[in-house]
């Protein structure tokens, strides 16, 4: 008989993606250790955001996040055709 104990751990182990807390984009982990002041910098060159902290997220989270996020703009284009 075999205990399933490696299943729980790759359970407890779930895909994670650390994100802008300005935009929401995804972020980049700096190489740099020393850089301890900016270790996460945002992919969206728009925003530019970079610090220590990221949003750390669920990747089911995230990508359900994104599909609310293009049904809201799909929403306010609506609300605006309204007069
Ligand atoms: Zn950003």
């Amino acid at each position: 008989m075999k205990k399933k104990k490696k299943e729980k751990k790759e359970k407890s182990i779930r895909d994670r993606v650390e994100v802008c807390p300005i935009c929401f984009s995804i972020v980049k982990r700096s190489p740099q250790i020393f850089d301890v002041n900016s270790t996460f910098h945002c992919t969206n060159s728009d925003c530019g955001w970079s610090g220590s902290f990221a949003v750390e997220v669920d990747i089911d989270d995230y990508k359900q996040f994104l599909v609310d996020k293009q049904k809201n703009n799909g929403a306010n284009k609506n609300s605006r055709d309204e007069p």
